[in-house]
């Protein structure tokens, strides 16, 4: 396939920073464009643009907020690939593009401070998980319809399914041409392959939430130290070095009244062991998951995440929220945003296990668990044994489901995707696909949008 450059010369457009300023030299006009290109590999890009300027072949152009976090650990790459094989008259693509694959609801930790938003719906089959031939099954069939990336989330703790801990199911992901990650609490990081899942380019993201044992034992409900994370996530960094050094490693912490006092702390350490990206997370979802902030608290904390900030490096690159802590959850029936259809559920789906160690395939990460606990509960799209038929379900959930796709934005109370499905909704009506050929480029602007 042609290169995104390559396209661009044969359109005898050329796209560069000049004195710092990006600048399009098109078929009859030149033009600057607010901000600066962002230029590299997918991780060299990651967290250093936050607008894509698209290019279209009729040599019009638009720019749209984005950035790396919605696709991680994919990429622009695999949204275009993805584009490109978009089906107009269904509005979606074959497979979903993303695939959040929970293996179990099993977690070595309690609750993280009370706001976990999986607890409630854990708590009824807390075992649940999905044995390992129907992963390989559910992984297999994602990959042969055309999915990109592979995410080991949860609902509980991936590590905590022993196939994703011993590195076979990242291994056979990795062999299939998928992008993976693990996104893990890191209380069994001690039993965990860490070797074969790096070998396997999967991207581990850690949850750190503390830099004191007492705080992480406080906020995890368990005896797991964050000084033993630290020692092993520093020997892996180093393995990493030897063996792939372009593979980062990330990390969360998720701010909480418990443990916002360490988050300085935490990110000192997160860098100086070796982590690549540490991103400070919001608790989102209802109020009754959410932390309590004084103003007192809340200035302090704001100064906190500015000399957070103050750490960020090409090395070491830091997320933190844009958005002030308290704020809600954007409310999508009541106009928080609009859209013309709900792409996250058109691109990306949730798999999950049910009790009997089936599976059930979610909407969206909002409706886990049907959305036990949250504003708003929703049948899951479809629910099954048979890893093999996940995909064909997920596609006749296009017209079987009684919520149509378009209707979803007008009907969830409460939605965590807005950005992408805002930034599907603009390039999808940009280049009305498969009307136009395409360019993406990354674009920083100095705006304050600069989430992970
Ligand atoms: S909450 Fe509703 S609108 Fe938002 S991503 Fe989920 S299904 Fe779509």
């Amino acid at each position: 396939m042609e290169s995104p450059q390559e396209k661009l010369r044969s359109w005898k457009v050329e796209a560069t920073n000049r004195m710092g300023i990006a600048h399009l030299s098109l078929a009859h006009q030149s033009i600057d464009v607010p901000g600066v290109l962002i230029f590299g590999s997918p991780w060299e890009r990651f967290g250093r643009y936050n607008h894509y300027l698209v290019i279209r072949d009729d040599l019009k152009t638009k720019i749209i907020p984005a950035h790396a976090g919605e696709l991680v650990p994919g990429s622009t790459e695999d949204l275009v690939h993805v584009l490109k094989h978009f089906q107009p008259k269904l509005q979606r693509p074959n497979a979903p593009m993303t695939l959040e694959l929970d293996p179990t609801n099993l977690c070595f930790s309690k609750d993280c401070g009370g706001h976990c938003f999986s607890a409630s719906y854990r708590s009824l089959a807390p075992k649940a998980h999905i044995p390992t031939e129907t992963m390989v099954d559910l992984i297999q069939v994602f990959s042969r319809n055309g999915g990109r990336i592979l995410r080991f989330d949860g609902g509980g703790d991936p590590l905590s399914h022993p196939d994703v801990r011993n590195g076979f199911l990242p291994e056979l992901a990795h062999q299939l041409g998928l992008k993976t990650t693990i996104l893990t609490a890191g209380d069994a990081i001690q039993t965990t392959n860490l070797e074969r899942i790096g070998a396997a380019n999967c991207y581990l993201r850690v949850s750190l939430n503390a830099a004191k044992d007492e705080t992480r034992q406080l906020f995890h409900g368990n005896k797991s130290r964050v000084s033993t994370l630290f020692q092993q996530i520093e020997s892996f960094a180093g393995w990493l070095r030897q063996n792939n050094p372009s593979l980062p490693i990330g990390s969360t912490f998720l701010i909480s009244h418990l443990n916002f006092k360490e988050v300085l702390d935490c990110a000192i350490r997160a860098r100086d062991s070796g982590i690549n990206h540490f991103s400070v997370r919001r608790v989102l979802g209802p109020a009754t998951l959410r932390p309590f902030f004084t103003n007192i608290q809340l200035i302090e904390l704001e100064e906190l995440l500015q000399r957070v900030r103050e750490l960020d490096t090409d090395q070491f690159r830091v997320f933190a929220p844009w958005r002030t802590i308290p704020e809600e959850d954007l409310n999508p029936s009541k106009k928080d945003f609009s859209a013309s259809t709900c792409w996250q559920s058109s691109f990306k789906t949730i798999i999950e296990p049910t009790p009997e160690n089936g599976y059930k395939t979610q909407l969206c990460g909002r409706y886990r668990g049907n959305g036990i606990g949250q504003k708003m509960q929703m049948e899951p799209l479809s629910e099954s044994h048979d890893g093999k038929r996940w995909v064909k379900d997920w596609q006749d959930s296009f017209s079987t489901y009684p919520i149509s796709r378009p209707q979803l934005p007008q009907t969830c109370l409460s939605c965590i995707d807005r950005g992408f499905i805002r930034l599907m909704d603009q390039i999808i009506d940009f280049i009305n696909p498969p009307e136009h050929d395409f360019v993406i480029l990354h674009l920083n602007r100095n705006t304050k949008y600069t989430e992970e």
